[in-house]
């Protein structure tokens, strides 16, 4: 396949934002360097796609910053069989690159202009083994359950029990837990029916709404 243009910006947002704090994930360092972030960005903020700082997206979301989606990625351990359920599709940039690094994503978002956003974006980037689902995704996708990796890309005030019980045994959920101005980013393991908790530093994200989040 040919490069996407403006692969030297890209090449600098992994070395300087990404690689220099840390992140040493080759395949998400990679996935990082391939897929064109300025595809998943709305004009006129697609020139500011490759820098520093999250971005905003239309109906009041936004695109998190490159770190971000670098270190959550990370954090989800992916091996290339694994099938993982991400809960706030935005413009589909973060389902993208877990596209690129595992078999089957299935993205939920519950507003339906952004998740027609993010089918466009992810169609011009060529993704075929992303699924868009429209709905609350604090209630996950019991259909293709268990997943071995979840991410929730929102606020949230505490992991929705749903998605708990549709992570598979040594799989990883992601998530940023916390109140509506900060919160922690955080994984969970299970591990022989329990539930391990680590906690990885603050961030900040909108807020995810809805049964088991958020009310409004
Ligand atoms: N992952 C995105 C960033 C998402 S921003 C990226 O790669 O850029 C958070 C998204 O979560 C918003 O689009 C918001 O509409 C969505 N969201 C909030 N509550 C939700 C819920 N209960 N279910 C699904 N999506 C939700």
């Amino acid at each position: 396949m040919q490069p996407y243009p403006r692969a030297d910006e890209r090449l600098r947002m992994v070395e300087y934002q990404i690689a220099a704090r840390g992140i040493c994930d080759q395949r998400v360092l990679s996935a990082m360097k391939e897929v064109p972030r300025h595809l998943f960005v709305p004009p006129p903020y697609d020139r500011s796609a490759y820098e520093d700082c999250p971005l905003p997206i239309g109906n009041g979301q936004t695109i998190s910053q490159p770190y971000i989606v670098a270190l959550m990625t990370e954090l989800l351990a992916l091996q290339p069989a694994d099938s993982v359920l991400e809960i706030g599709t935005g413009c589909g940039y973060q389902a993208a690159i877990l596209g690129v690094l595992v078999r089957q994503v299935t993205t939920i978002e519950r507003i339906p202009e952004v998740a027609g956003l993010a089918m466009a974006n992810l169609a011009a980037f060529g993704s075929k083994n992303v699924e868009v689902i429209v709905a609350d995704g604090t209630l996950g996708n019991p259909q293709k359950a268990p997943y071995d990796g979840i991410i929730i890309t929102a606020a949230t005030p505490s992991v929705p029990r749903p998605l708990i019980e549709q992570l598979a045994e040594g799989g990883r959920l992601v998530a940023p837990v916390g109140g509506h101005a900060i919160q922690e980013l955080i994984r969970l393991r299970k591990k022989d029916g329990s539930v391990q908790e680590e906690h990885h530093g603050g961030v900040r994200f909108v807020p995810l709404i809805g049964e088991c989040g958020w009310s409004g």
